[in-house]
């Protein structure tokens, strides 16, 4: 009986899968094994190798975003890609308990390292979202046909080089000149905005407020064709050859004024719902990933011998697979906790917060010991621990940082 099966068994035991989520999540999953994979396979040659599957510019090489608007279009068609888009927009309507069941089982299965089964379901902050049904009538109707359906994408344009952590010093501003919005300003770690079609971009429109941060921050719809926006460079993360983020630059960009998305001035509200989400796909990325690792931990395990026995039964390997163990059934009832109480309405901030915070720091946990039970081999780009490793570790930094959220969690607690 394969570990994978077994970790499932014991984890499934202790809190059951919601049967909505359970029905989704093997629909899924045949969808990806039945298209997804054989692509994959098919063009290994040019996935499995960074310098093939990313151009000289360090952005996804033209083969890659084939594959990837490939995917997404058949996930589109198939009724995965938009099911949490909400139905009046033509989605599926479903909230954060399948949201997070969903890349939870995405990432236990098919691991990290991988780019093709992730693009069946639409991405928080760059694919279809809640943040669609804030824009007016007319950047709907220009922007959502092909949106919709995954041909084409966009962006979350909310970090600067001097606005992190602290995104309400924001500079990027937006005058109103006529019947159009004058965008000025440059973001830095957006991702997908190499290959984005779309950004959505948030700016100053009321310095005063901004001052007082009570709003002055306004978001707009922003097409990458657009004269005066640039990507000035991607990022590239330690041992990578190319990536996923970039800085881009708005110089005098011009858009109508149905390009507002949402109220004038009340942006940042805006931003915040769209990172909520982020925070429980993160849960589910982190929780998923895990549990992927320590299936792979467990195996080697028990097929590595040393000292005329399998490795398993020294407590030394044996018991960081236990803490690892309790800590992904840990955060994986935390998990399922939050979206519940997501799904019933509640806003449930501090829950998300410290689910995001337990769940990416347990998940570079889980990863350090798997990569220590795997020896040598777990240094390996074969084994794909590394990518694991390094997914954990963004994710302690991207959609709020651990000490941002601890610091909204420690004002909840000392306000009793
Ligand atoms: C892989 C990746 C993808 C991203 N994608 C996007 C995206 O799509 N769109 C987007 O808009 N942004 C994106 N970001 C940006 C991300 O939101 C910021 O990196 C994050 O908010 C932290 O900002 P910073 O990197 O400028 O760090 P800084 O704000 O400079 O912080 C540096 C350090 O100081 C700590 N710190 C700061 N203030 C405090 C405080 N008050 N108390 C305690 N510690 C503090 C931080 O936690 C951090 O450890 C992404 C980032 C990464 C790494």
């Amino acid at each position: 009986m394969p570990n994978s099966y077994l970790i499932q068994l014991f984890l499934e035991f202790c809190v059951p899968m919601d049967p909505d989520a359970r029905a989704i999540v093997d629909g899924l999953t045949d969808f990806v094994d039945s298209v997804v994979v054989p692509l994959e396979d098919a063009h290994a040659d040019v996935l499995a190798d960074p310098r093939r599957a990313h151009g000289p510019d360090g952005a996804y090489s033209p083969e890659t975003r084939a594959l990837l608007q490939t995917v997404r279009e058949a996930a589109a068609e198939a009724g995965y890609y938009c099911m949490f888009l909400t139905e009046e927009l033509g989605g599926g309507g479903l909230g954060p308990v399948v949201l997070y069941e969903v890349w939870r089982a995405l990432h236990a299965t098919y691991g990290p390292g991988r780019i093709l089964p992730y693009a069946t379901v639409a991405h928080w902050s760059y694919a279809p979202s809640s943040l669609c049904t804030h824009l007016t009538p007319t950047a709907a109707a220009r922007m959502l046909p092909e949106f919709l359906v995954g041909t084409t994408t966009s962006c979350f344009g909310m970090s600067e080089p001097d606005a992190g952590s602290d995104a309400w010093a924001m500079r990027t501003a937006a005058r109103r000149d006529g019947d159009e919005w004058v965008v000025t300003g440059t973001k830095q770690w957006i991702t997908n905005s190499p290959e984005a079609d779309w950004v959505l971009v948030w700016a100053v429109t009321d310095p005063e407020l901004q001052r007082t941060r009570s709003g002055g921050i306004s978001c707009f719809l922003v097409p990458t064709t657009a004269p005066g926006f640039a990507v000035d460079s991607v990022i590239t993360l330690f041992g990578q050859v190319g990536g996923h983020e970039g800085i881009i630059s708005f110089t005098d960009v011009r858009v109508p004024a149905d390009a507002l998305v949402g109220e004038l001035h009340q942006g940042f509200r805006l931003a915040m719902e769209g990172v909520s989400t982020g925070r429980v796909y993160n849960a589910g990325r982190c929780v998923g990933l895990a549990q992927w690792a320590l299936d792979r931990a467990a195996g080697y395990a028990t097929e590595r011998t040393a000292f005329g026995t399998p490795i398993a039964e020294y407590q030394g390997v044996s018991f960081p697979l236990a803490d690892s163990a309790t800590e992904i059934y840990a955060a994986d009832a935390m998990s399922r906790e939050t979206a519940r109480r997501l799904q019933a309405g509640e806003t449930a901030h501090h829950e998300v917060a410290m689910t995001k915070v337990f769940t990416t720091e347990m998940c570079s946990r889980v990863y350090e010991r798997a990569m220590q039970v795997h020896g040598g081999m777990g240094l390996t780009t074969e084994m794909r621990l590394y990518d694991g490793w390094h997914q954990a570790r963004l994710a302690r930094i991207a959609d709020g940082s651990a000490e941002i959220l601890r610091r909204n969690i420690a004002r909840r607690v000392l306000r009793r």
